[in-house]
């Protein structure tokens, strides 16, 4: 491993370890090694020794990926500094976890972002998705030196990223949860939907039950995927698939939307003015 990859790996035991001694554990004296939960549809627990509450606890689903483990243990302990005062005992299912759902309980969604930004921190990824064109093997690599799973790494992209990237998780054949970044959300990038629950659109890479990996891309028209992009827009799709269950991934990078005409914004309801500037002004920046 590389000492600039090294450099990227938190470790969570001296993290652990340590915040007792620190003004984030006042009042603790010891946060205990993360032991096998003893719920089964739980992810992640943290919770306070009911007879000592300056001993706290974290269980984790030990049938987990060891990436996933560690990111469980990174937001449990977001829930020790952010939400100990509040509660004795933390319950945290799959979703809450490691999903990062705009659906998902204030809470959990800080201590994701905690265990996010403690895993990968924002300066680091941001420095090395910028410098490169980004491709699967480029993400495969940041996951792996910032020790989480693929998914995470590309859940994190997607909030870092300046690109119009929209990130697709499909079970079974069937879209279960949708990403888009924020230049994305601004310029009204959206896949068509022509069904419910939504399956992959044809002649995509995602309807292509041949193709179970493309991490270098295929370019195609943003109008293949997406509602009310221009014909000449490209956009390079993505896919990487699990080996159980029919879980795939796929990355959707758009090219950069122009400026929409005067005529254009005005027909089109759903663009705002302040939309339609912030688009513009993302665009120039390219
Ligand atoms: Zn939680």
């Amino acid at each position: 491993m590389a000492s600039g990859e090294t450099a990227a790996y938190t470790d969570l035991d001296m993290v652990r370890e340590g915040l007792p001694g620190t003004p984030y554990g006042e009042g603790v004296k010891i946060i205990k090694p993360p032991m096998a939960s003893p719920v089964r549809s739980s992810e992640g627990m943290l919770v306070c020794n009911p007879n000592d509450s300056t001993e706290w606890g974290i269980f984790v689903n030990e049938d987990a990926s060891p990436e996933r483990r560690r990111f469980t243990i990174a937001h449990e302990l977001g829930h020790f500094v952010l939400h100990r005062a509040k509660r004795r005992t933390f319950n945290c299912d799959k979703a809450a976890v490691h999903l990062s759902l705009e659906s998902a309980g204030l809470i959990e969604r800080e201590a994701d972002d905690f265990a996010s930004n403690l895993l990968m921190p924002g300066d680091v990824l941001r420095e090395r998705i910028t410098s490169q064109d980004i491709d699967l093997h480029l993400l495969s690599g940041l996951a792996k030196s910032f020790g989480v799973s693929f998914e995470a790494l590309c859940i994190r992209f997607i909030k870092y990223t300046d690109k119009r990237a929209i990130l697709l998780h499909w079970d079974n054949g069937f879209l279960k949860y949708e990403w888009r970044s924020r230049s994305a959300v601004l310029s009204n990038a959206r896949i068509r939907r022509l069904s419910d629950p939504v399956e992959p659109l044809r002649d995509t890479v995602a309807a292509d039950p041949s193709i179970a990996q493309e991490w270098t891309g295929i370019e195609m028209s943003a109008a293949v995927w997406c509602v009310g992009e221009q014909p000449s827009i490209k956009l390079q799709e993505f896919k990487h698939s699990y080996g159980v269950r029919d879980r795939v991934l796929t990355l959707l990078l758009l090219e950069s939307d122009p400026p929409r005409s005067w005529d254009r914004s005005w027909q089109d309801e759903e663009v705002s003015d302040s939309f339609d500037q912030l688009g513009s002004r993302g665009n120039l920046s390219q």
